[in-house]
């Protein structure tokens, strides 16, 4: 597990959300890099680092925000693929909202919207990250719950990298 160091192969996605538990993330690292730098490698995080369009192995896929397109359903499907582990990260993540406000609008609301859905390919419905692939850990919270967050980093950095 991890990489020829021994670190773990960390990624970091967003889909549709406003990126506030990425910048909860970035807050982290002000306190958290010193020992991180050691034991993380970050493989794919655009919001930290130029990061290649192919999506390379991983121990841990972070994934933020719902699924409102086919090629977002691919790709998250692609990340699955390629990680051991994925944790969806805060609410629209875990439960799709609130970027599923849509799913709930009344048939007025539906037909106002439906150019806008068919000019961007929207699907239908905005889905959660287990509508589509199977999520191991989830950090719930809006935006995400920083102490179950490092748990769950905790849990996973004593137990890879052994
Ligand atoms: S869960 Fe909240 S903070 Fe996170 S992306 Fe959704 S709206 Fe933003």
């Amino acid at each position: 597990m991890g990489d020829k160091n021994g670190k773990l192969r960390i990624g970091w996605f967003s889909f549709t959300c406003c990126e506030d538990s990425t910048i909860i993330f970035t807050e982290l690292l002000n306190t958290r890099w010193k020992n991180w730098k050691n034991q993380l490698e970050f493989v794919h995080a655009k919001v930290l680092k130029k990061s290649p369009d192919a999506i390379p192995e991983m121990d841990i896929a972070f994934v933020e925000g719902a699924i409102t397109g086919d090629g977002q359903e691919q790709k998250l499907k692609n990340i699955r693929q390629k990680a051991k582990y994925l944790v969806a990260i805060g609410s629209c993540a875990v439960i799709g909202s609130p970027s599923n406000q849509r799913n709930f609008f009344n048939r007025s609301q539906l037909e106002e919207i439906s150019p806008i859905l068919a000019r961007f390919k929207y699907k239908e419905k905005v889905l959660k990250l287990s509508d589509v692939v199977k999520v191991d850990e989830v950090v719930p919270g809006c935006p995400m719950n920083e102490q179950i967050f490092l748990q769950i980093m905790d849990k996973y950095l004593n137990t890879l990298t052994r």
